[in-house]
């Protein structure tokens, strides 16, 4: 584009925006033919962190970008709004819970429904880690509870004030715990001031294909200047020693005094929720007895009884919505001529959408009919 030397600065700020790139995109570019698909700035940051690539997630690119963003190997900051992505990445990352039902007595059930795990104060939560293959020397687990809700996201998950104080504990203000091991070590992030635990990652006992690590929760959803009623997620993460996310699985916690009821009484109604969508859905979507009616106009044969059925038809684009819409306010005004008229009868001859479906009317709810 520049075919003339003759001014100084722009061939110079061309050069030194040379200079910049390659020194920026120096270090990757041996390692580039190793992958496939490199077609995003994220990938370039992945490969200049030497980060090995699990094959082709989608949830690679942005998820692992964050976390990677940092050189050098220093141990990269959490972000400030910790991810809760699943992603079982290289190693196959998977948490399992053992199957405890909802009897009374239990303290701790999981509920693959609603992936989450229901349990009292300061019990124990055994968590089954799987993994398809070993990962490497030195990984750790680490635990993180985040709020569940956008709205409170932002804040960091502690113990609520009275907890605290009558615990002597140093990691006193950590709501989740490992229990069973003497190299737990809980951190909390310099910058974003979230607190976390770790225990180091131990391959399965001989015969088995699970490790299993023990987490206690030491506040109730319910206590008060702590979650204060607020859902919480728990974020286990598979990491390298110094940091980098190998593999997340996330699940919902409550603590409370009744983990079984509570289970139960929420599968039920999440149940019944999902069951009530269905049918609507089902009702919605079946065609009305006379598809040809966008509002049933015609009126009985035998008597001038108005039919005051009302249905609703969903359709596929605007412009063909405006069009019933059209014809069947034009029905309606004719309805109301009839009124006064009385005898003339009007059929809608118009044809519907080949699927049947009836026209959504404004204001018009599926339910009353
Ligand atoms: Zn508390």
């Amino acid at each position: 584009m520049m075919e003339e030397q003759g001014f100084d600065s722009l061939p110079l700020s061309q050069d030194s925006f040379r200079q910049l790139w390659e020194s920026v995109a120096a270090p990757s570019i041996s390692t580039i033919p190793m992958v496939t698909d490199v077609e995003n700035g994220h990938m370039d940051m992945l490969l200049m962190n030497d980060q090995e690539l699990a094959d082709g997630f989608d949830e690679n690119l942005f998820e692992l970008a964050p976390e990677v963003s940092v050189k050098d190997g220093v141990t990269p900051p959490s972000s400030t709004v910790p991810v809760t992505i699943d992603y079982p990445g290289e190693y196959g990352f998977q948490v399992r819970f053992q199957k405890s039902g909802t009897a009374k007595s239990v303290t701790s059930t999981y509920s693959e429904l609603l992936n989450k795990l229901y349990c009292q104060l300061a019990k124990t939560s055994p968590v089954e880690v799987l993994v398809s293959k070993e990962p490497p020397m030195g990984a750790i687990l680490r635990a993180t509870a985040v709020y569940k809700k956008t709205e409170h996201v932002a804040e960091v998950v502690r113990r609520c004030p009275h907890h605290q104080i009558e615990d002597p504990a140093e990691h006193r203000s950590h709501l989740i715990r490992v229990e069973g091991s003497q190299r737990a070590q809980y951190y909390e992030d310099q910058h974003t001031k979230r607190q976390s635990v770790t225990v180091p990652y131990e391959p399965p006992q001989l015969g088995s294909e699970i490790t299993t690590i023990l987490l206690s929760f030491m506040c109730n959803s319910s206590c008060m200047g702590g979650m204060n009623r607020r859902p919480i997620l728990t974020i286990l993460t598979l990491e390298t020693p110094e940091g980098f996310v190998l593999g997340r699985r996330c699940f919902e916690v409550r603590v409370c005094a009744c983990p079984g009821r509570d289970r139960k009484t929420e599968e039920e109604n999440s149940t019944k929720m999902q069951n009530g969508t269905k049918e609507t859905k089902k009702r919605k979507s079946t065609p009305a007895p006379d598809a040809a009616s966008v509002k049933k106009s015609k009126p009985a044969s035998s008597a001038d009884e108005e039919d005051k059925d009302v249905f609703v038809l969903h359709v596929r684009g605007r412009e063909r919505y405006e069009m019933l819409k059209k014809i069947n306010d034009g029905l309606e005004l004719l309805d109301k001529e009839n009124k006064t008229k009385t005898k003339v009868s009007v059929k809608p001859e118009f044809a519907v959408p080949s699927s049947g479906k009836r026209l959504l009317q404004r204001g018009e709810r599926s339910d009353s009919d």
